[in-house]
């Protein structure tokens, strides 16, 4: 009685009160206090001077994915793991991935003005200058000649106005601005409207000289700096292109080259504003619609020409070899069920802001972690944390890795958690809705450094903020953090929609400029000057994942919840039910889906009212009853009921049925995607058939539910 009250004065001292839930999703109380002070323990750990130690080695060179100076900051990050008394070890796949022998472009007519293509070093940031050639990977090989059209931000809406406004871009080439939407979608829509090459470039008005200074006296984006980035088919699969569905390893089977569905047929390229500048001054056509004119000193006009290019673009096509640094610390009790947790390591060029902010973070929740091991603790589950490789050209690492080991990962892994590039503000967080309570508590016990506040708080003001004005009044009233639901663009998509394995992704951010994205100015210096310039962010980040981390592997029940689940469906399937009415010849019926939603509702309150009994369930009984093995069974295996074997359609890679990349967003998350696309699209009888598959998948959910229902009654019983 005295030890037990002496050990609950000690926790109390130590964390502010307000802060707290009562309890630990997943533990019994009696296991809450133990728990609660090995993870204050953990978020002890995180150092602002080695965030800064590990960002200056990682980002102090170039280090694109395929070129040696890859696998140098691999076997730099194994070393670091070892010195931390971690077991790791590199895992090598590797993919088809194009190397630029020649990239040129020339406005060959009315005047002649050949494009510079160069990042320039500048003289108060010696690591800038570009080091990896200006080239949108996945590009087609091209030589070809033509009159120029603008197309604004080259999204399927801007190629339709181009239509109304009598204006065809075949046997054309495009020049299109970076923005509103994901950059291979421009590309692709200008091949299927015919265009015969395409040029990106980053306009002022979105993130250079109208934003703000431009660097180095301001964050944003100079005259000369360009965005690079991947141009994959990447809403119909990531991954090697010719490896669709399996590992990719030397000497394994493959594909041939010309069968890839996701290589670009079309030559494309991206460019500064100071090469933009000189071929959008000589175009002429009808003057530009207002909302497409962006900040440059001249007119827009669309074209088509008299300006005329001629671009030359020639690739060496080659398998490289890909480095994910792997670590795992095995499991004592339930070594078979699995937490992941991963970031990318490979840039474009020093990539300080992307990905290694995150990939530092990720590192010091290493160390925590392994402070933790020395101090004699062993986690029940089993942890892997993964710096993958050759995100930046497609999830390449990620993605070979979670294919190698579909069935292994299908049957054992308990959550992937992703982080990626990260900076100062607030916590974003996505994933799976079956998890929203959990990472809400997490966010709970994790304060701001600037407010000493729970970053649960700045999140979910922010959270509510994005919402539309109908809803915000129910979000506001809503106490938990709503996170959001994830499209694509960071490597939990190889996770959550192709093995369907429930996911989290977080981040830090909202304050922190982006005017150097992917380009030659993403350096030390400038994330030292302009975005979280002390680390203190990327330290809440460590002790955010690490405490994510820590309570997943020891929680006696898997945390998973499902009203929050059901709740998020049901909110869209309302606004499913509204598309529907607004569509003419649509005979879409919604009612299978929300009796769907409704009965897994049911299911989740039904658990709930189980669950409430887990408190007060003594832990070492708990942990002596057969049923608690396959309760934790069913919650582990719970998101896999939301995907099907069939996939999408047009993209059978993606099997979940409730997150998906839109087809035509590239990044941004299109929900119930078949049913949704079905009906913005006008294919009503493959939404129709989306309502099928969606339904079974809920009710499949809703009915693993029931099941873990019935095994937690015994299992605390
Ligand atoms: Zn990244």
């Amino acid at each position: 009685m005295f030890a037990l009250i002496a050990v609950l004065a000690l926790v109390a001292t130590q964390i502010p009160a307000t802060a707290q839930s009562p309890g630990l999703r997943g533990f019994p109380d009696d296991a809450v206090a133990a728990q609660r002070q090995r993870e204050e323990q953990f978020r002890k750990v995180p150092d602002v001077a080695r965030l800064k130690e590990y960002m200056e080695a990682m980002a102090g060179d170039s280090h694109v994915a395929g070129q040696p100076s890859s696998k140098r900051v691999a076997d730099w990050a194994l070393a670091k793991f070892k010195s931390f008394g971690l077991d790791a070890r590199i895992e090598e796949f590797e993919a088809m991935m194009p190397w630029p022998l020649e990239t040129s472009v020339e406005l060959v007519a009315p005047e002649r003005y050949t494009l510079k293509l160069k990042e320039p070093v500048l003289p108060e940031d010696p690591d800038s200058g570009d080091q990896t050639p200006l080239y949108n990977a996945y590009s087609g090989d091209g030589d070809v000649t033509g009159e120029v059209v603008y197309v604004n931000y080259g999204m399927p809406a801007d190629f339709e106005r181009l239509k109304t406004l009598g204006i065809s871009v075949k046997g054309k080439i495009v020049l299109a601005r970076y923005g509103a939407g994901w950059r291979g979608i421009k590309p692709k829509v200008a091949y299927e409207n015919g265009a015969i090459g395409c040029l990106i470039y980053s306009d002022p008005r979105d993130d250079g000289y109208f934003q703000g200074d431009v660097y180095p006296a301001g964050p944003y984006r100079p005259e000369y700096g360009a965005q690079r980035g991947s141009v994959m088919d990447m809403p119909v699969h990531p991954g090697d292109p010719i490896t669709p569905g399996w590992g990719s390893e030397a000497g394994g089977k493959k594909n041939r080259r010309e069968d890839s569905q996701t290589i670009l047929k079309i030559p494309v390229l991206p460019i500064s504003y100071g090469d933009a500048l000189p071929i959008l001054k000589q175009l002429k056509g009808p003057v530009a619609p207002a909302e497409w004119r962006g900040a440059l000193p001249i007119t827009y006009h669309l074209g088509p020409g008299p300006a005329q290019l001629h671009m030359k673009l020639s690739f060496e096509w080659k398998n490289r070899p890909l480095y994910n640094v792997m670590v795992t610390i095995p499991g004592t009790t339930r070594a078979d069920e699995w937490v992941i947790f991963g970031n990318h390591h490979d840039a474009w060029v020093m990539g300080a802001d992307d990905p290694i902010s995150g990939a530092s973070s990720l590192m010091e929740t290493a160390r925590g972690l392994a402070e933790l091991l020395k101090s004699g603790w062993k986690p029940s589950r089993t942890i892997k944390l993964a710096l993958w490789d050759g995100e930046e050209w497609g999830l390449l690492g990620s993605t070979e890795w979670a294919e190698k080991y579909d069935a292994e990962l299908k049957q054992k892994a308990a959550v992937y958690i992703n982080t990626d590039g990260t900076g100062k503000g607030w916590l974003n967080a996505g994933g799976s809705h079956g998890l929203q309570q959990f990472m809400g508590e997490v966010a709970k016990d994790v304060m701001d450094p600037r407010t000493g506040k729970p970053v649960f708080e700045e999140a979910r003001r922010r959270a509510i903020l994005g919402e539309t004005e109908a809803d915000r009044k129910a979000a506001e009233s809503d106490p938990s953090l709503r996170i959001a639901p994830l499209g694509s663009g960071s490597d939990f998509t190889p996770f959550l929609q192709h093995l369907t394995l429930s996911a989290l992704n977080v981040s830090f951010g909202g304050e922190s400029p982006g005017g150097v994205y992917h380009s030659a100015y993403d350096t030390v210096k400038w994330y030292q000057t302009y975005s979280d310039t002390d680390y203190t962010y990327g330290r809440t980040l460590s002790q955010l994942t690490g405490t994510l981390v820590l309570r997943l592997a020891d929680a006696p029940v898997l945390p998973f919840q499902f009203t929050d689940t059901a709740d998020t469906l049901l909110r869209y399937v309302v606004e499913l039910e509204k598309l529907a009415e607004t569509k003419k010849d649509s005979k879409v019926d919604m009612k299978p889906a929300r009796a769907a939603v409704e009965k897994l509702r049911d299911a989740g309150r039904a658990f709930e009212k189980a669950y409430s009994s887990l408190g007060k369930a003594s832990t070492a009984t708990l942990l002596g009853r057969k049923e608690l093995q396959a309760l934790n069974q069913l919650l582990l295996t719970s998101e896999r009921k939301l995907g099907n074997t069939e996939g999408l359609p047009r993209r059978e890679w993606f099997k979940h049925q409730i997150y998906a990349p839109g087809f035509y967003t590239g990044y941004g998350v299109k929900t119930m995607p078949q049913i949704r696309e079905g009906l913005e699209e006008g294919r009503f009888t493959e939404a129709q058939g989306g309502v099928r598959t969606v339904s079974s998948a809920v009710n499949a959910l809703a009915a693993q539910v029931e099941e873990a229902t019935k095994a937690l009654q015994q299992a605390v019983k």
